[in-house]
């Protein structure tokens, strides 16, 4: 099969052919149809998240259908679709798992990162963390609801009931999540890049009330903020836009250090926090959710050996919405 391997970090992709995967018991060998491209992958890429997988596939939201099932693989059939998503395996075990926190469990293990993805035209999974996928999605569109929908989503439940709420960095996950939030009856705040006033009106059609450079203050105190972007300087800049008790949500798996800032800040109840993950749970929900708002994904097609074409766009901050590859 075709696939694209990070050999080292800080390098292109290779483009290679390796041999299709076989499941082992209780995986699911999957046929990708889509697999959308996440700052994670990036991160991966970059070295910025330590010890991946040798000759790593990257990719973590992947849309594909089954086309064979390792040994007691029984909740899907030959042929049916599925979502993988970043999650690929829990011990079930740990204290974190026995209490629905699996999202934390110390030896979980990622799908492309310490577990092949699905930047390639076959994919194996553990059938455990595979989801049945909204039929209103065509494959390109539901991609980007497995890693920005669910993590954002993940995110947004951490601000509570937030009625005023800022998001920092415009991306593939500010864009679902802004939806959502809209529909829940929250008002959006858009922080963008200064001056990527395509950003900002990205933002507004989406529903924002507002939107503005993240060096400006929000125009009123917020509730909540999620922080995007991997911009550690992004933390003060949120604290201060908050309201006494508001809570600031740090979604992304890295960010650049954050700056001193002073305690009166953060005094006041104001809580910084980050989110980790996802969980089963939180899949459902947001799978549930996201054809009753409805959920529309912006996404800009790659073939497979495009990827760094892709991969490439997202760091520019050229992408507007999420890229999805298609093998
Ligand atoms: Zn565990
Ligand atoms: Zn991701």
């Amino acid at each position: 099969m075709r696939a694209m391997v990070l050999d080292e970090t800080r390098r292109p992709l290779r483009a290679v052919d390796l041999e299709r995967p076989v499941p082992g018991p209780g995986q699911l060998v999957i046929r990708v149809r889509a697999c959308a491209v996440c700052r994670t992958d990036l991160h991966v890429i970059d070295g910025e998240l330590p010890d991946a997988k040798p000759h790593l596939v990257p990719g973590h939201e992947i849309v594909g259908t089954v086309v064979e099932t390792g040994r007691g693989a029984d909740r899907f059939r030959i042929g049916d679709r599925v979502g993988v998503p970043w999650l690929g395996w829990t011990c079930g075990q740990c204290r974190y798992c026995s209490a629905g926190r699996e999202n934390l469990c110390a030896t979980a293990r990622f799908t492309g990162y310490q577990i092949d993805g699905g930047y390639a035209e076959f994919a194996a999974a553990d059938q455990r963390y595979c989801f049945a996928l909204p039929d209103t999605y065509d494959d390109v569109a539901a991609a980007p609801l497995l890693c920005a929908g669910l993590i954002g989503y993940r995110a947004l439940r951490m601000t509570g009931d937030a009625e005023r709420l800022g998001i920092y960095g415009f991306g593939a996950a500010a864009h679902i999540i802004a939806q959502v939030a809209r529909h829940q009856g929250r008002r959006v705040f858009a922080f963008t890049r200064p001056g990527d006033d395509k950003a900002r009106r990205f933002a507004e059609t989406l529903g924002a009330v507002w939107s503005g450079g993240s060096d400006l203050p929000a125009p009123e105190p917020l509730d909540a903020a999620i922080i995007f972007a991997p911009v550690g300087a992004l933390i003060p800049a949120a604290l201060r836009s908050t309201a006494r008790g508001g809570t600031v949500v740090c979604a992304g798996i890295h960010m650049s250090d954050i700056p001193a800032f002073p305690y009166r800040i953060l005094w006041e109840e104001r809580v910084l926090r980050s989110v980790a993950n996802l969980t089963r749970s939180d899949a459902e929900a947001f799978l549930a959710l996201a054809p009753q708002v409805p959920v529309r994904t912006h996404t800009e097609i790659f073939p497979l050996a495009a990827a760094n074409a892709a991969l490439d766009r997202l760091r520019a901050g050229e992408l507007e919405g999420a890229a999805v590859i298609v093998p």
